[in-house]
């Protein structure tokens, strides 16, 4: 009998080596036992177990990337498939590895000296600590280069001024990445810097009231004369060049874990409507019903179709800038559009928690918004292609 690879169609499982596979095998196994049964109760509390990030450690899923200090050196391809495993359970989860693996071990092994990567990067893979990204200020989302964080230089180090906001971990990190800058009369140049919970000056509260994303702690970081010694800048970085490096990293999980809150959603509505009997038949025997259910199928598997390509392309070292443009911006919409579909399947059930739906709805519009918006990935795509900046 022919099989039937409606789930698959494009055989992207074919493409992956028996690593790979047995990564996302793992992982999948991981969130089942897990994530899916705390997430419902952990989402009415805003509750983030910060013991899941050892357990993510033991997994080997964070800075999976790396091929030192802990790190399981996998493929670019086998950070996608995870990012997309962990985030059919839940955005939240899938931001906290993206922050600490693509904002945190990231920037330290790119442009840390060797003695930052000693002391950090082992317990940041391990999962013993945990790591947060501060670029984002109040009066700065869209346009970073407003940022109005200060470092100033001293005899023996820095000192930092500033508050950033919209933070994810901030409330519960160990070890913070800070980007500031010194304005000078004729420029303005930007420094990361790794920052420690218990430095003078350095505070963090929580944002209460986030209807999104609630079991990622988000909050502000108020730096007041924050000293930080010499040997905790990072002396590699080459201005926002290395900032841009860690948002594409991150960008790059986040254009497949949106597709997996979207794909879960997708067999959630496939089930319902196989099941939901109104007018005396199945709503899955509907015509407008199928019609929804192909859309959704066309979708997601176009999006890991290019997904899949851009991974392979980053394995072998490619430039893959417009492709990330490109698959954060319409994946996530593509996925935003799925997930309302689905929660309309579902009838008013759709809107209940043990559907799951509506979470991975109000989630997705925090992850539209992070890590540069639909319409600034629209902006750079343009600007790429005109060589005209509209910013
Ligand atoms: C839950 C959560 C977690 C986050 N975690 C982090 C983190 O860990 N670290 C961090 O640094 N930041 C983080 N952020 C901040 C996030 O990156 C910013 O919210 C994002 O960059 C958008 O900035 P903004 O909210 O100030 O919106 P704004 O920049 O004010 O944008 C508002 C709207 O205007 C549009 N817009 C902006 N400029 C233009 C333009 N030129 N033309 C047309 N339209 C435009 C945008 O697309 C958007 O629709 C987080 C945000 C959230 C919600």
């Amino acid at each position: 009998m022919r099989q039937n690879n409606w789930f698959d169609p494009f055989y992207i499982q074919s493409h992956l080596t028996e690593e790979e596979s047995n990564i996302q095998k793992n992982v999948r196994e991981f969130c089942n036992k897990e994530l899916k049964s705390i997430v419902i109760d952990s989402n009415k509390k805003n509750l983030f177990d910060i013991n899941l990030y050892q357990k993510f450690g033991s997994l080997g899923i964070l800075g999976q990337t790396l091929n030192s200090h802990g790190g399981s050196g996998t493929s670019n391809l086998a950070y996608g498939l995870v990012a997309y495993e962990i985030e059919k359970v839940d955005s939240s989860y899938r931001s906290s590895i993206s922050v600490q693996s693509s904002l945190v071990i990231h920037p330290i092994n790119e442009f840390g000296t060797e003695e930052q990567k000693n002391n950090f990067l082992p317990d940041l893979i391990k999962g013993k600590k945990i790591g947060c990204f501060g670029l984002t200020e109040s009066q700065a989302g869209s346009d970073p280069s407003s940022i109005k964080t200060v470092y100033k230089k001293t005899k023996d180090g820095y000192i930092l001024n500033g508050t950033k906001n919209w933070i994810t971990n901030a409330p519960i990190a160990d070890v913070f990445i800070i980007w500031a800058i010194e304005e000078k009369k004729d420029h303005k140049s930007i420094k990361g810097f790794i920052l420690e919970k218990n430095f003078e000056g350095l505070k963090t509260s929580v944002i209460e009231n986030k209807t999104s994303l609630k079991i990622s702690p988000t909050g502000q970081i108020i730096l007041n004369n924050v000293f930080v010694p010499e040997n905790l800048c990072l002396k590699n970085t080459d201005g926002w060049k290395s900032v841009f490096s860690c948002l594409n990293k991150a960008r790059f999980g986040i254009s497949w874990g949106v597709l997996g809150a979207a794909s879960e959603c997708w067999i959630i509505a496939k089930n319902y409507v196989e099941n939901r009997i109104m007018f005396k038949k199945p709503l899955a025997s509907n015509q407008l019903i199928q019609k929804k259910l192909s859309e959704m199928q066309i979708e997601i598997n176009l999006g890991l179709a290019s997904c899949l390509l851009s991974a392979k392309a980053l394995d072998q070292g490619k430039d893959i800038i417009n492709a990330i443009s490109i698959l954060k911006k319409n994946n996530c919409k593509k996925s935003l559009d799925i997930i309302r579909d689905a929660r309309d399947m579902l009838g008013a059930n759709g809107l209940l928690d043990e559907y799951h739906i509506m979470r991975h709805l109000v989630n997705l519009e925090t992850v539209k918004t992070y890590e540069g918006s639909e319409d600034i990935h629209s902006l750079i795509l343009g600007k790429n292609q005109t060589g005209i900046s509209s910013f």
